[in-house]
């Protein structure tokens, strides 16, 4: 049963000493669907729609159609009624497990990404429809522990080792309680299911371990110095070094610092900062052969990321690539995602104007020629930017070098980028604490190696 005196998660702090709820959007306006098709257990849910009778169902197929800024609902064929919202409520406990809750058909997941698709997820707690210019939007309210099973195995495979996955849980947990981010605002939940939040796919891939992962750290999440929750963030694999907040977002956060990856006393602590000087030993000096960073093929083999890495990623080696592009498939993207790089018709050259301290670019000049043939300049100021512009599919880091082979007139024909790390690098590295766990490390010293300033505490029972 929901429970509906638990704090919503805006409201939540450290005080209130009680799990709270979360909204969740499941399907968003910019996923255009005008239908969407629910089906729901054998268990009771009672369907109310605002200014309609509530009514229960049971084992039902409900299909939802946006209309003029409302939704059309019909349950096992029977006539249409229209609601200008409606919300399915489960009216029973609902077990963390193995694909219990409401199917949910055709949800997008790695929205904007290469990868991008649609699966069909079951989901516990209360689904909410609502209407939206563009389509409809579905938000899956629900308790904090439940989601967080749905995202830790969304995000990482259900093979991974439990000391991992408890530490991915703790981090999860913290980033959504320490709700700090703007996202979503006036959006009716607080976070996606997606990248551009967290990854949550319901309960289809929960399995014992993610459950147990969840349940053995209940309530557990890092504080900084002041006893504030930690805004943790994470991403697939640092390269090596783990970047700053303040090179990713331009935000300091308290509790988040760099940190490299590897075991005390090796030689890659050398290497941070990853400044100019030492960059290009950094990405591909001898000492890759033999290194222990955590998230490096020597401590987990490239061909094991089908196992431990969530379903909707490409397996490959993230520690370091070679991506080698058409100057014109370039010149597509920059048109696309660089709107202030005026009258752009194609590009002449691409220079790094800064690096964090993980090597990361967070400062890039494209120059280019304009249609009378003149030079012409602009900065992309963020890492993300970077990543977005420079390649069709998103470049999985800014980490790299760049080097670009021209014709005999001077003129960009390929150009190719060698790479360390994929996301933005700062705070936990997921395949690096992946590699600790296969090491044997457990959840709380793995937290303490990526969040050195913080403290690991209960903060609801
Ligand atoms: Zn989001
Ligand atoms: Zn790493």
């Amino acid at each position: 049963m929901a429970n509906l005196d638990a704090p919503d998660i805006r409201s939540w702090r450290t005080t209130t000493g009680r799990e709270p709820t979360v909204r969740i959007g499941i399907v968003l306006d910019a996923d255009d669907m005008k239908v969407l098709h629910i089906e729901t257990p054998d268990e009771p849910y009672e369907l109310r729609g605002r200014g309609c009778p509530t009514r229960a169902v049971r084992r039902s197929r409900i299909e939802a159609r946006l209309s003029d800024n409302s939704v059309l609902v019909r349950v096992d064929n029977g006539t249409l009624e229209r609601a200008p919202f409606w919300r399915l409520v489960p009216q029973a406990d609902q077990p963390v497990e193995h694909g219990c809750g409401a199917l949910v058909r055709d949800v997008v997941a790695g929205r904007g990404f290469h990868w991008r698709k649609t699966i069909d997820q079951h989901l516990t707690g209360v689904l909410e429809l609502r209407p939206a210019r563009h389509g409809l939007v579905l938000v899956n309210e629900t308790s904090l522990e439940p989601y967080l099973a749905g995202v830790i195995t969304a995000e990482m495979g259900a093979e991974c080792p439990l000391e991992f996955l408890k530490a991915q849980c703790v981090v999860a947990r913290s980033w959504l309680l320490a709700l700090t981010e703007k996202m979503h605002d006036g959006e009716p939940f607080d976070r996606c299911n997606d990248d551009c939040c967290q990854r949550y796919q319901g309960t289809d891939e929960l399995s014992d371990v993610a459950i147990a992962a969840t349940t053995g750290t209940r309530g557990m999440a890092l504080l900084d110095s002041q006893g504030k929750v930690v805004d943790a963030n994470y991403s697939k694999s640092c390269g090596g070094v783990s970047e700053l907040p303040e090179h990713v977002w331009g935000v300091h956060k308290p509790g988040l610092s760099a940190v490299v990856d590897a075991p005390p006393g090796g030689v890659e602590h050398r290497f941070n900062p990853v400044t100019g000087d030492v960059f290009d030993e950094y990405l591909n000096g001898a000492w890759i052969e033999s290194t222990k960073v955590y998230c490096s093929p020597n401590v987990v083999a490239p061909k094991d990321f089908a196992r431990y890495l969530g379903r909707v990623d490409e397996t490959d080696d993230y520690f370091r690539w070679t991506i080698r592009l058409a100057r014109s498939e370039i010149d597509e993207t920059i048109k696309a995602h660089v709107p202030e790089a005026e009258d752009f018709v194609r590009l002449h050259d691409l220079r790094v104007a800064s690096r964090g301290v993980s090597g990361r670019a967070i400062s890039l000049v494209v120059a280019y020629l304009d249609s009378a043939g003149q030079h012409r300049e602009v900065t992309l100021p963020s890492e993300y930017r970077i990543r977005q512009a420079l390649h069709p599919g998103f470049l999985f880091s800014s980490a790299i070098a760049i080097e670009i082979e021209r014709d005999a007139a001077g003129v960009p024909e390929q150009i190719s980028y060698r790479g360390a790390g994929w996301g933005h690098g700062a705070g936990l590295c997921q395949i690096g604490a992946l590699g600790m766990g296969l090491c044997g490390i457990d959840h709380a010293a793995i937290l303490k190696h990526y969040f050195p300033e913080t403290q690991l505490s209960r903060v609801y029972p």
